[in-house]
């Protein structure tokens, strides 16, 4: 090959390449189309279900608030309120997540931030770690990406390297603990895809709740075998919890322990019961 024929080649193969990535912006705009169609009863169904729990909270404050005075004094009432505030907070921030579910915000996410990183579908490796563990029809895994370097960087330097999940994007750093060879942390992060995919987006601001407050332990197989004989269900672990099992039974199940412990919570999580 000569130098002519030789440049004509990088050239050819740079046009590939950028007309490969335009066709799959064009997709994940399809995709906000065809999903905001696809989702829309059950976007519309989690509203109305919150905004009916909002008002049934707001018609019983008073009544109860009164009581709770009566009985308990201005101690339990102060301990009270605190509660139902927060509670409330929670509502109004689940209120706003899946108002913005309705217009399809996901979408619009993914396509902006599939653009300001570099984002490939799964492999069929990783596919068959993650359907081994949740089962193949459990995600639409097509959809999914994982999302490298670009703007990510700037984000893996401010937390620490840390994988995590936006939507149907799992975000993983190049090197440490969270790179993408590390299929225990993939499969912990499409847990997360899968909370988002059964719940909506309120899985985000669980799972950042969840960080702040218990975190991510619930007391390895032990923990988890009491919780099974107290009859707790996977759904009663936090968002957090909640990928943490499935993540450390993969591991289990890979190297051939005992996970009998988590098999029952598998199994709800196989069902959809997050
Ligand atoms: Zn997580």
């Amino acid at each position: 090959m000569n130098k002519a024929q030789a440049a004509a080649h990088i050239v050819a193969g740079a046009i590939t390449t950028l007309f490969d990535w335009l066709a799959d912006r064009l997709e994940d705009l399809a995709k906000w189309a065809a999903n905001l169609v696809r989702f829309l009863p059950n976007r519309l169904w989690r509203l109305g279900s919150t905004l009916v729990f909002a008002l049934m909270g707001i018609i019983t404050v008073v009544p109860i608030g009164v009581r709770v005075l009566r009985r308990g004094g201005g101690r339990n009432f102060q301990a009270w309120l605190k509660s139902r505030l927060r509670q409330g907070g929670i509502r109004v921030v689940q209120l706003l997540l899946e108002i913005l579910d309705v217009a399809g915000l996901p979408e619009i996410f993914s396509f902006i931030w599939r653009i300001l990183t570099r984002a490939t579908p799964l492999t069929g490796t990783e596919i068959t770690a993650a359907a081994n563990v949740l089962g193949p029809l459990a995600l639409r895994y097509q959809d999914i990406r994982v999302a490298q370097r670009g703007i990510l960087r700037l984000v893996f330097a401010a937390n620490g390297g840390r994988a995590f999940t936006t939507f149907h994007t799992v975000n993983m750093p190049d090197l440490g603990g969270h790179q993408r060879t590390n299929l225990d942390i993939l499969v912990h992060e499409l847990v997360h895809v899968y909370q988002y995919e059964r719940a909506g987006s309120r899985y985000f601001a669980e799972a950042l709740l969840a960080q702040q407050e218990e975190g991510y332990g619930y007391g390895g197989a032990e923990g988890l075998g009491l919780a099974r004989d107290q009859g707790k269900r996977l759904r009663d672990f936090n968002r957090e919890q909640q990928a943490q099992i499935v993540q450390d039974y993969y591991t289990l199940a890979h190297y051939d322990r005992d996970a009998s412990v988590y098999e029952p919570f598998i199994e709800q999580l196989r069902q959809g019961k997050v």
